[in-house]
């Protein structure tokens, strides 16, 4: 895909002049081509690892410590491109005069708005619910399954700005920025009222933009599919759900929500059933098994193999328990009970001779087929 090489050789070019100011990216694991998003999600995460109150480690508090200054410096969008360009040393020559750096433990509290009322929440986008259907097999056992998603995330050529370049974007003329206008209404003559509406030149953004993004024609998001694993825990329940923090669908105007799987054992006809650790199997036997007993052998949802054994009688629909051979309990190491019903499969016919032995058998002589008539 051409935009996409483009793109890389764009960010390889970028690289080569920003090779020494690798730190705080790194300070926070990400790349040199995170997002704003992304710088975010990175911050959250790893300030509530390192937070010296949860991380007793030693050099926890001074991870949290760089981690709170990489934060800093990688949300201020000035800052962010002084250091791009000119490392920390160009950061220090513009931060000299400046206020001191900010209490890492401050930001942490405003981040996450503890101590701070009136902090505004951040939006968060929808989460979205997906149920998937996988073999019982696979709840037996265990298993990663990949999966696809379509998605919706931010452009990355104009991270989600909509506009071609940082110098496209405005100031919006009507609104001055601030998203509102005020709307003056005469109600009577010499009397008039005050409105607050949404600025109807930039829809509330505050700017405008004038050319827009050619990757994504300016609607800031692109269609992606992408691919994640989906961890299937042993013996999971039915419906259990599986989170994938933060990979719902981007917004400039949100922090994406998450993605939940919920997972469900498909249904096969006349195979394997399961409620919730007891697992069901249905035997057909003929006759003669049903009558005089038999020895089968069932193979198991994972390939081993469950002797079935009867003496005697067995009568249709008999459920024969089989102790642990069932589910795996979820989160703990043992297993429910199989529980095999039998069916018992007739003869469509049974030729005279035939009858006339069954005959004497069940009746305890030795009848002709014609004595009967
Ligand atoms: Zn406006
Ligand atoms: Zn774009």
């Amino acid at each position: 895909m051409a935009p996409s090489f483009l793109f890389m050789l764009f960010c390889l070019l970028f690289l080569a002049v920003i090779v020494n100011a690798a730190d705080l990216y790194k300070a926070l694991e990400l790349s040199k081509s995170a997002s704003e998003q992304d710088i975010r999600k990175a911050y959250k995460r790893l300030s509530r690892k390192y937070h010296p109150d949860k991380n007793k480690d030693a050099g926890a508090e001074e991870k949290f410590v760089e981690i709170a200054h990489a934060y800093e410096v990688l949300s201020d969008p000035q800052k962010k491109q002084i250091y791009d360009r000119h490392g920390e040393e160009g950061l220090k020559a513009h931060e000299s005069g400046q206020q001191p750096h900010a209490n890492p433990f401050d930001m942490f509290s405003s981040f996450f708005g503890g101590g701070h009322p009136g902090q505004q929440q951040v939006r968060r986008g929808p989460t979205s619910i997906t149920e998937m259907e996988v073999n019982l097999s696979d709840i037996y056992m265990g298993a990663s399954i990949d999966f696809l998603i379509k998605k919706r995330i931010l452009c990355d050529h104009c991270r989600g700005t909509g506009a071609a370049s940082s110098s496209d974007i405005h100031t919006c003329p009507v609104c001055g920025g601030s998203g509102v206008q005020i709307v003056r209404q005469q109600i009577m003559p010499g009397m008039f009222s005050q409105a607050q509406v949404t600025c109807g030149q930039c829809g509330g953004r505050g700017s405008t933009i004038t050319r827009a993004c050619p990757h994504c024609g300016g609607a800031k998001v692109l269609e992606h599919t992408q691919t994640y694993t989906l961890d299937v825990p042993r013996g999971a329940p039915e419906g259990h759900e599986v989170m994938f923090e933060g990979e719902g669908d981007e917004s400039p105007d949100w922090e994406a929500g998450d993605i939940v799987m919920r997972v469900r054992s498909k249904k096969d006809k006349g195979g394997w059933r399961r409620k919730e650790s007891g697992l069901y199997w249905k035997e057909t036997i003929g006759i003669e098994e049903a009558l005089l007993g038999f020895e089968r052998n069932l193979t198991h949802l994972d390939g081993h193999v469950v002797p079935l054994k009867r003496h005697g009688v067995t009568q249709p629909g008999y459920v024969q328990t089989i102790k642990g051979e069932g589910m795996p309990v979820y989160g703990q190491n043992s297993f429910g009970d199989l529980y095999v019903e039998y069916t018992v499969v007739l003869p469509k016919e049974i030729s005279p001779d035939m009858q006339r032995r069954l005959r004497a058998v069940l009746h305890g002589h030795e009848g002709s087929f014609k004595d009967e008539l």
